[in-house]
């Protein structure tokens, strides 16, 4: 939902095809910062509506600070992708509004079919979802009839109805372990960060599908390391999306919810973080008296990429919230076929982690090094 308040950006991302990747370009537009006054209005508004409409706000770590404070002041949640899906499913609202990117919404209307899921921006995307395209992952998947397919998170209904399983990050190592044990091959998609990293902590034959993340793909390793000769006791805080010289460096290889684990619990002051900087929230509330330090990217007068903030997830605001809120457009429909196949990979997951005691927030593991980390939710 486009205002006339916002700024349109170009965003280029990689579109792997078979083993090629070619640069395709996406846009989104940001909404300008609401005063203070306006803020207000807005929060109160929103609150109110949720409540009319019998509503819950549902939003990522990585949206704007407003909004995950709105969540949680109105009986929402701010998590990660596993447990907004986890959340919203269990909550009794008869509407779930969506703050994150598509995929986030979609995967909430598969897990709840009879719950009406609005998102603020429809073309909230992103580059992982983007770049890979049902049409060329189903050639894919069918070049390669051996391989056990298992998909991450951040793709579409469409690709998740191809898959044998859903990961998230933080079960995606025992997940992969557990098919590497029952001898099967993995084709992997679509992060190609991540999955190299499942691929070397377990050993698994994955054949890579090559997407990355616009965000965490800027991380720059020789940069870091020179940010830790400046910082020598702050800890280093990845996402397993990051490139793999910069999860070397880590303390801690998390998702969104174990890197806030790891804040809280590791003997430091200081921290080098590398995620999308709209963590920085969340860690700077829960943490009083410890410094958080972004990682360094490519730098600020770069691309909208290395802003190390997701433009996709700061399409969502105050204003088009409301707007959802009230016009009751922005609704996510998915295909039924295509929904309930996408279950079954999904279900499959949330299973596997019941049997095997795993919850979004399990971060023991993460909090050790990165040879040895568990990893969360994106
Ligand atoms: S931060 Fe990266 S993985 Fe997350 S939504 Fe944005 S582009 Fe996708």
């Amino acid at each position: 939902m486009n205002t006339a308040t916002e700024e349109r950006k170009v965003i280029d991302f990689d579109l792997p095809k078979f083993g090629k990747i070619s640069t395709a370009h996406a846009w989104a537009s940001v909404p300008n910062e609401p005063s203070q006054a306006e803020r207000a209005e807005l929060k109160a508004a929103i609150a109110a509506e949720l409540k009319a409409r019998d509503a819950a706000l549902v939003a990522h770590y990585y949206v704007h600070p407003d909004l995950q404070d709105l969540a949680e002041e109105t009986g929402g949640i701010v998590s990660d992708s596993l447990e907004m899906a986890r959340f919203g499913r269990d909550h009794p609202a008869k509407t779930l509004v969506v703050a994150g990117v598509r995929f986030m919404g979609e995967t909430a209307k598969i897990l709840s079919p009879d719950k009406r899921v609005l998102v603020p921006e429809m073309e909230a995307n992103c580059s992982l979802d983007l770049g890979c395209p049902i049409e060329d992952f189903a050639t894919f998947c069918d070049q390669h009839p051996d391989r056990t397919v298992v998909v991450y998170a951040n793709t579409s209904a469409a690709v998740k109805a191809r898959a044998d399983w859903m990961v998230t990050s933080s079960i995606a190592l025992p997940i992969v372990r557990h098919l590497k044990e029952q001898g099967k091959k993995i084709l992997w998609a679509p992060d190609r960060h991540l999955g190299g990293y499942i691929a070397e902590q377990t050993g698994a034959d994955m054949l890579m599908w090559q997407g990355s993340c616009i965000v965490h793909d800027e991380f720059k390793g020789f940069e870091l390391a020179e940010l830790k000769k400046q910082h020598p006791r702050a800890k280093v805080l990845v996402h397993p999306e990051s490139p793999r010289e910069v999860v070397a460096m880590a303390d801690v290889v998390g998702s969104t919810s174990q890197i806030l684990k790891g804040a809280r619990e590791l003997d430091a002051t200081e921290f080098i973080v590398a995620t999308d900087n709209g963590m920085m929230h969340k860690l700077r509330a829960q943490n009083p008296g410890k410094v958080f330090i972004e990682a360094p990217t490519s730098g600020k007068s770069a691309t909208c990429k290395s802003c190390a903030h997701c433009p996709w997830m700061a399409m969502n605001g105050l204003r088009n919230t409301l707007a959802v809120l009230k016009s009751g457009t922005n609704e996510i429909h998915i295909d039924p076929a295509i929904a309930t196949r996408a279950k079954l990979p999904i279900d499959r997951m949330l299973d596997f982690a019941v049997k095997a005691g795993i919850t979004a927030s399990r971060g023991a593991a993460a909090v050790s090094s990165a040879q040895t980390g568990g990893i969360g939710p994106a």
